[in-house]
């Protein structure tokens, strides 16, 4: 794992990357508090040793500013410092440091103290991961939704190419669960999200849940006949479940109405814009009696 080592003296930074380095890290080493920060950003590391005093920006504002950033406040932090009051432990600690090292450090030490703090960024990580997939169905979340709308459209800004997204509700759910309970509510779910996962053949294609009973797909390089086409194939593949919905007025089997959308991406469209078009849809195959769907072209 990398390492982001600290120190505004020379000597220090040499012989923690000594210890660290045998223990095979990957390490990458800062003099001040700025070129820390800048380091911490560009090599994302999955620890940072950081000394206390140093000059023009002290380690306790490095740690401060790191904690502040999103995307930097999750990296621990461990203090290696002469300050070994209490008080300056407990600030340090205050500031959101995992540990706190006293120099002259002993090798065993720093070593050990590393190795407990890299496993718990390593579990850290797996929970991550974890957290962007949906607990009930396993198939990505709306977050895990939210990054990968962001990531196409700029790929298709790029490239040029379409990019579609399919919303797909659930009709009479409500209903569903008021009938069947909502542990078969839930059985639904996982089947319906099963199926479309399953629907969708090729490497790039995505699908989520989106929320509730709603799920949503993302298709890039595809073109209108190509989204009618699987959009049609994910309502008719859930029709084809046959699985029994009796209080519906719709159909006797449980199914979904489908709205879809797709664009070139230009500088002056948001995703939002595409989000808002295949909702709109949505709502349209709603209205013209579900178990359909409805397609626009922006
Ligand atoms: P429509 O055909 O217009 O979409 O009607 P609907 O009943 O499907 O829509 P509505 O938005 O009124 O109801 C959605 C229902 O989905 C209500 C809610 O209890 C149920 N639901 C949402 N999340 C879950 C879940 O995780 N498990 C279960 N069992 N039900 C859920
Ligand atoms: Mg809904
Ligand atoms: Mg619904």
């Amino acid at each position: 794992m990398r390492i982001l080592v600290v120190d505004d003296v020379p000597d220090n930074i040499r012989v923690l990357s000594r210890i660290l380095t045998d223990d095979g890290h990957d390490i990458s080493a800062a003099t001040n508090g700025r070129q820390a920060l800048k380091l911490a950003t560009t090599c994302s590391p999955d620890l940072i040793l950081l000394d206390v005093m140093m000059p023009d920006m002290d380690g306790y504002e490095v740690c401060k500013r790191l904690k502040a950033e999103p995307k930097l406040g999750s990296i621990p932090v461990i203090f290696i410092t002469a300050l070994t009051d209490v008080e300056d432990e407990t600030h340090g600690l205050d500031l959101g440091a995992v540990d706190y090292i006293s120099k002259p450090f002993k090798e065993a030490i720093v070593r050990a103290r590393v190795r407990t703090q890299l496993k718990l960024k390593s579990q850290y990580d797996t929970l991550e991961k974890m957290s962007i997939l949906d607990g009930l169905t396993g198939i990505p979340n709306r977050r895990a939704f939210d990054e990968r709308l962001d990531q196409d459209w700029r790929r298709s800004l790029r490239s040029g190419e379409p990019l579609a997204m399919v919303m797909i509700d659930i009709d009479h759910f409500k209903l569903y669960n008021d009938t069947y309970g909502h542990l078969a509510g839930d059985d639904c779910l996982r089947r319906v999200a099963e199926t479309l996962t399953n629907g969708l053949y090729r490497v790039g294609d995505f699908v989520g849940r989106f929320g509730g009973e709603e799920f949503v797909c993302l298709l890039s390089g595809i073109n209108t006949n190509g989204l009618s086409v699987v959009s049609e194939r994910l309502r008719a593949s859930i029709e084809a479940l046959q699985r029994p919905h009796g209080a519906s007025s719709t159909c006797p089997w449980v199914t979904v109405s489908v709205g879809a959308a797709i664009c070139r991406p230009t500088q002056e469209m948001t995703p939002s814009d595409l989000s808002e078009a295949a909702d709109l849809q949505l709502y349209t195959a709603k209205q013209r009696g579900r178990n359909q769907v409805s397609l626009t072209q922006l």
